[in-house]
């Protein structure tokens, strides 16, 4: 058995990180997977890897590299209206695509999925640009938060609906460098 990494352990002693959902190890053979499919899936048809920042950055940059095909990336910045805590579904783009994606095969490349309004947003957004093809992968899907069915082609885990940290997302900037993704249960800023 591997035993964790430094770099995680350091964070067991955090009074505001609880459990762990997913840990380092169970990450790195799931991305693997989920790469694997990618390369088997697309062949000779190489994707464009479109990132949603800020959270999906360390889960893109490890999909990336284990994909056996010369994709190529790009990343957007979205944010929801309304509290943090809580979704409206009216999203801002806050830094769009440098890449046309007429006729390209995209594959949008999520860090989280809660409720799923964010993602439909994106999902008619990205449409409207008529690619070729268009598909998600998501590293975490909440279970049962979504009203509408999703069509997500990869996903990674699915967790229970606690708020979570590590591996990219945040509370408050904070936390993304957390190697592994756990729950969250220090205070709430409200504002
Ligand atoms: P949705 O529109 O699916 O309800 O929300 C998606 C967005 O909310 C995600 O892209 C992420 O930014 C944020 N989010 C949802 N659940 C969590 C969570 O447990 N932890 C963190 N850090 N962000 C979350």
């Amino acid at each position: 058995m591997e035993l964790p990494s430094p770099a995680t352990s350091h964070w067991d002693d955090d009074p505001d990180l609880g459990s762990v959902v997913v840990d380092e190890q169970g990450i790195r053979r799931r991305v693997r997977e989920l790469a694997d499919e990618v390369t088997e899936d697309y062949g000779d048809r190489p994707p464009l890897l479109v990132g949603v920042l800020k959270g999906a950055f360390v889960f893109m940059s490890d999909l990336a590299r284990a994909v056996r095909l010369p994709v190529e990336v790009d990343m957007m910045a979205v944010a929801s209206y309304g509290s943090a805590a809580t979704t409206s579904g009216v999203v801002r783009i806050l830094k769009d695509l440098d890449t046309d994606l007429t006729d390209r095969h995209v594959l949008v490349v999520e860090d989280i999925v809660d409720s799923g309004l964010t993602l439909s947003y994106l999902r008619r957004n990205l449409m409207a640009r008529r690619p070729a093809s268009l598909e998600v992968c998501a590293l975490l899907v909440k279970d049962g938060r979504q009203r509408a069915p999703l069509d997500l082609r990869y996903v990674g885990f699915r967790i229970p609906g606690d708020f979570v940290v590590g591996y990219g997302l945040d509370i408050a900037e904070r936390y993304r460098n957390v190697p592994d993704v756990r729950v969250y249960q220090g205070p709430v800023a409200v504002g």
